[in-house]
C-alpha cells in the first residue's frame, strides 16, 4: 500500500509517500481501506515536534479520523464484515486494566491512539481493533463520516459532560471556523444555548453565522482581549457568559477569563498557541470562576456522538480535499490557518 510516512520532526517536507506491505488483521482486528481521513492540528504539532502524545514514535503514519470500507477481518470478529462502511474511534484502551474495568477507559494508562501513537489513516489501508470500527449508515457519505471522530467528540465532551451547558445559557466559542468550534457551536445551539463566536476574518464570521452562531465578534491574533471582553459584555447586557470553550490556549485565555459571568465555567482543551496561561487568583476566586479541563472521552461517548450526528441536523463543512500524495500541502493549509471547516485526505480516491 501507499502511505504518507513521517521520518523526522520539522516542516511539511518530513512527510514522504512510501510503499509498505498491506497490513494483515490479527485476531479481533479489521483492516480498512481508507476512503477519507480528516486532518487535525495534532497531526501538525506532532510533525513539528516534540511529540505531544506519550508513546509517539518515528517513523509515524498520522491520521486519527478515518472512514472507509472493511477489507479484511481477523479471527473472532463478528461485529463487522468485509464490505461494511465504517468510521473509527481513534482511542484504543486496553479494556483489561483496573481503570478500564472500572469503566473509566478514557484514563487507561495503556491507551493507544490510532494516527497518534499507532499507524493512522494517511495510508490506503489501516489496521484497527474491530471494537473501534463503527458502522456508518447508508445515508452518510464516508467522506462526511471521517469528519466526525475527533472534533465532534472533543466538542461534545467539553460542553456536555465536562461543562454541563444548559438551555438558556450563553457560551463563548473562539476560532469559530475551526473543527472543534464549528461542532461546539452547533451542539450548543441544539442544547438551547446562545452562542457568541469569535473569528479572525469576516469570511469566518459569516461561516459562524451560517452554522447558528447568534452573535459575532471579529478578533484576530493582535486584537486586545479588552476589546473582545467589551463585545461579549455588550451581547450579554454587561453580565458576561456562563461558559467559554477555549481550545486555543494562551492567545485567547485572558479574553476567556474576563468574559465570564460570576460563577462562569472556563472549559479548556488543547493548547495550540502555547503550553502555559496565567490566572489572577483574586479575580478567579472572587467571581467563583470554575476552570474545567476537558479530559479524554470514554468510548461510550464516541458512540453517543455518532448516534447524535447520524440523526441529522449537524453539518461539517469541508474546506478542501487532497489526494494522499498531497498530505504535506494539506497540512500546510491547516498550518497557515486558512481553512474554513475541515481538511480531508482521500487515500483511496
Ligand atoms: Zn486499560
Amino acid at each position: 500500500m501507499r502511505a504518507v510516512v513521517q521520518r523526522g520532526f520539522g516542516g511539511p517536507e518530513v512527510l514522504g509517500v512510501e510503499t509498505h506491505p498491506d497490513p494483515e488483521p490479527a485476531a479481533g482486528e479489521v483492516v480498512i481501506e481508507v476512503a477519507a481521513c480528516g486532518l487535525n492540528h495534532l497531526d501538525v504539532m506532532q510533525r513539528r515536534g516534540p511529540a505531544k502524545i506519550p508513546g509517539f514514535s518515528l517513523p509515524h503514519i498520522a491520521g486519527m479520523d478515518i472512514a472507509g470500507t472493511v477489507a479484511a477481518v481477523g479471527e473472532e470478529v463478528s461485529t463487522v464484515r468485509p464490505g461494511d462502511r465504517v468510521v473509527v474511534n481513534p482511542a484504543v484502551p486496553c479494556w483489561t486494566c483496573p481503570v478500564c474495568q472500572a469503566g473509566d477507559d478514557g484514563y487507561c494508562p495503556r491507551t493507544k491512539v490510532i494516527g497518534a501513537t499507532a499507524p493512522g489513516g494517511y495510508a490506503e489501508y489501516v489496521r484497527v481493533p474491530a471494537t473501534n470500527a463503527h458502522r456508518v449508515p447508508d445515508h452518510v457519505p464516508l467522506a462526511e463520516a471521517a469528519l466526525v471522530p475527533t472534533v465532534w467528540t472533543t466538542a461534545w465532551h467539553a460542553i456536555g459532560p465536562v461543562g454541563g451547558l444548559a438551555a438558556g445559557e450563553t457560551v463563548l466559542v473562539h476560532a469559530a471556523a475551526s473543527g472543534v468550534s464549528l461542532a461546539a457551536i452547533q451542539l450548543a445551539r441544539q442544547l438551547g444555548a446562545t452562542v457568541i463566536a469569535t473569528a479572525s476574518t469576516d469570511d469566518k464570521l459569516a461561516f459562524a453565522a451560517s452554522i447558528g452562531a447568534d452573535h459575532l465578534v471579529l478578533a484576530g491574533a493582535g486584537t486586545p482581549h479588552e476589546k473582545i471582553v467589551a463585545a461579549v459584555k455588550e451581547h450579554t447586557v454587561g453580565r458576561g457568559v456562563d461558559m467559554v470553550l477555549d481550545h486555543v490556549g494562551p492567545a485567547t485565555w485572558p479574553a476567556s477569563l474576563f468574559s465570564l459571568a460570576p460563577r462562569g465555567r472556563l472549559v479548556f482543551v488543547g493548547d495550540t498557541t502555547g503550553p502555559t496561561a496565567t490566572v489572577p487568583l483574586e479575580y478567579a476566586f472572587h467571581f467563583g470562576l470554575k476552570l474545567l479541563g476537558s479530559d479524554p472521552y470514554p468510548a461510550r461517548e464516541f458512540t453517543e456522538v455518532l448516534e447524535r450526528y447520524w440523526r441529522g441536523g449537524l453539518v461539517t463543512p469541508v474546506d478542501r480535499e487532497f489526494e494522499l500524495a498531497e498530505a504535506a500541502a494539506a497540512q500546510a493549509r491547516m498550518e497557515q490557518r486558512q481553512a474554513i471547516g475541515k481538511v480531508l485526505l482521500r487515500p483511496a480516491a
